[in-house]
């Protein structure tokens, strides 16, 4: 049995995760994120215990307990060098749980322990895979040879930060205009859709939120583009083609066996999926007929759990 730790700025998710992979049992706390960070990472010492010992387990049962967190971590120490969110600088997360527990404690960027819980619940024999997560901002995680790729300061693999639209008037948080992040995210999407929503009033999209726009989300103009408005069509094609010129960037670096797309709105599929493999045919390189699949991640929100709980398989 192993514990894996979802640590956000609202709430920190622990589950019990058995050998087939499977989350049996699970248990959540506030975050208290402006707290010392030693006190985080000692509450999350103490969530595990609970979970275990409330589900009839000793921590001599428990293999290891992984934690997936916001911010730069670097897995080789176990140290979280800041979270923008939560109140760690240079905090020795493993040390302390390791510490407080007396089990082995792994560490790791939450985005990237993600793709990792995908990546081992696929269940094939692969070496690289690529996660995309869009969501607020577009994340994810690189997985090479079976591990994850961190770069070596752990900040690696921000792939939300790649440019896709030099000529963007979106700047990004980070600095740049244009980034993956700012065109192809789902608040991107949303921004996008109130737009034309004010240009267009008389739109399906518009009629559908009856006219006010703090009801937009990520369904509105996907829902208002298959009933067939043009409107919503055109908003529609331009953020999957968003989406899509990031994934043939990602594919050119790394040709990954398989690529996956994750957040609420890869629950589109097909409808979303189909045209990103569409232009992943005609614009990436490939000389030998053999690409990289394209597919919905699985896991959904549990994986961060599982992905950080068999970071100590
Ligand atoms: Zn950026």
């Amino acid at each position: 049995m192993y514990i894996g730790i979802d640590l956000g700025g609202m709430s920190i998710k622990a589950g019990l995760v058995n050998e087939a992979y499977k989350i049996v049992a699970t248990k959540t706390m506030p975050t208290g994120a402006e707290r010392h960070g030693d006190e985080i990472a000692k509450d999350m010492a103490k969530l595990a215990l609970e979970l275990a010992e409330e589900n009839g387990y000793k921590m001599q049962d428990i293999k290891a307990v992984g934690v997936g967190c916001p911010g730069a971590c670097n897995s080789k120490t176990g140290i979280c060098a800041f979270s923008a969110n939560i109140n760690f600088k240079d905090t020795h997360i493993c040390e302390i749980i390791t510490k407080e527990l007396g089990v082995p404690a792994y560490l790791g960027n939450d985005a990237n322990v993600a793709a990792f819980g995908e990546y081992k619940v696929i269940n094939e024999e692969m070496e690289s895979m690529l996660f995309v997560t869009l969501g607020t901002g577009v994340g994810g995680g690189i997985i090479l040879n079976g591990k994850i790729y961190e770069g070596f300061n752990g900040v690696g693999a921000e792939i939300g930060h790649i440019q896709v639209d030099k000529n963007s008037e979106n700047k990004c948080g980070c600095g740049r205009y244009g980034c993956w992040e700012t065109e192809a995210s789902v608040s991107a999407l949303i921004r996008e859709t109130k737009k034309a929503i004010e240009a267009n009033p008389d739109c399906a999209m518009a009629k559908s939120v009856e006219g006010d726009l703090s009801r937009v989300n990520g369904r509105t103009s996907f829902d208002a583009a298959k009933a067939g408005d043009a409107v919503a069509q055109k908003i529609v094609d331009a953020f999957i083609k968003a989406v899509g010129e990031g994934v043939c960037s990602m594919i050119n670096i790394f040709q990954p066996e398989v690529l996956l797309i994750g957040g609420a709105i890869s629950k589109e599929g097909d409808y979303l999926l189909d045209p990103i493999r569409k232009l992943a045919e005609t614009d990436t390189y490939k000389h030998n007929g053999v690409h990289t699949r394209i597919a919905a991640a699985q896991l959904g929100n549990d994986a961060g759990i599982i992905g950080a709980a068999l970071l100590g398989e």
